[in-house]
C-alpha cells in the first residue's frame, strides 16, 4: 500500500492536539504503521528539509521544528499521500479552509515561520525518503 509520512510539528505537540490529529488521519480511514514522540536533531532536520536550503525561512523553519518534540508517523492506504495534503489544508493556516487540520487548529502567530501543526510527504519519492530518515531501518 502506499505509505506517507507524518509530523505533528512541535507547535501541535505542546498545544496538546498530537491525539486529535491523530484521530482525524485515523477516522478517515488510514492504518497507523509507525509511531513514535522525539527532538529532532539539526542534522535529521537539515536532510528532511534539503530541498529548502538557502530559503528565508529555512533557518527560522529549523529552529522552530528542533524547539519540541514532534510525534512521527507513518500512515499507509490507497492514496494516502494525497488523502493526508487535503486533510493538512493549505500551508499557511490563516487561508486553510475549515474542516482541514490546519484551518480548524492553526493560524498567524506573527512569526518568521508557519507555524502549520503537520507535515505530509507531496510524493511516493518523497514519503520513501522521509520515512527511510525518520525510521532508519
Ligand atoms: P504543504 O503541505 O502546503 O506543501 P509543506 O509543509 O510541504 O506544506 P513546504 O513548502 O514544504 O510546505 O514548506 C515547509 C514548511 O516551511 C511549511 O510547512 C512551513 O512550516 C514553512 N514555510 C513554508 N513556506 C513558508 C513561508 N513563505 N514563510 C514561512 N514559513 C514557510
Amino acid at each position: 500500500a502506499e505509505r506517507t509520512l507524518v509530523l505533528v510539528k512541535p507547535d501541535g505537540v505542546s498545544r496538546g492536539l498530537a491525539g486529535a490529529i491523530l484521530a482525524r488521519v485515523e477516522g478517515k480511514g488510514y492504518q497507523l504503521a509507525e509511531l513514535k514522540l522525539l527532538t529532532a536533531t539539526r542534522e535529521l532536520l537539515e536532510q528532511h528539509y534539503a530541498e529548502h536550503e538557502g530559503k528565508p525561512f529555512y533557518e527560522p523553519l529549523v529552529e522552530f521544528m528542533l524547539s519540541g518534540p514532534v510525534v512521527a508517523a507513518v500512515f499507509q492506504g490507497e492514496r494516502v499521500i494525497e488523502g493526508f495534503r487535503s486533510l493538512a489544508g493549505a500551508t499557511d493556516p490563516t487561508s486553510a479552509a475549515p474542516g482541514t487540520i490546519r484551518g480548524d487548529f492553526g493560524r498567524d502567530w506573527g512569526l518568521k515561520v508557519q507555524q502549520n501543526l503537520v507535515h505530509g510527504s507531496d510524493s511516493p519519492e518523497s514519503a520513501e525518503r522521509e520515512i527511510a530518515i525518520w525510521f532508519p531501518a
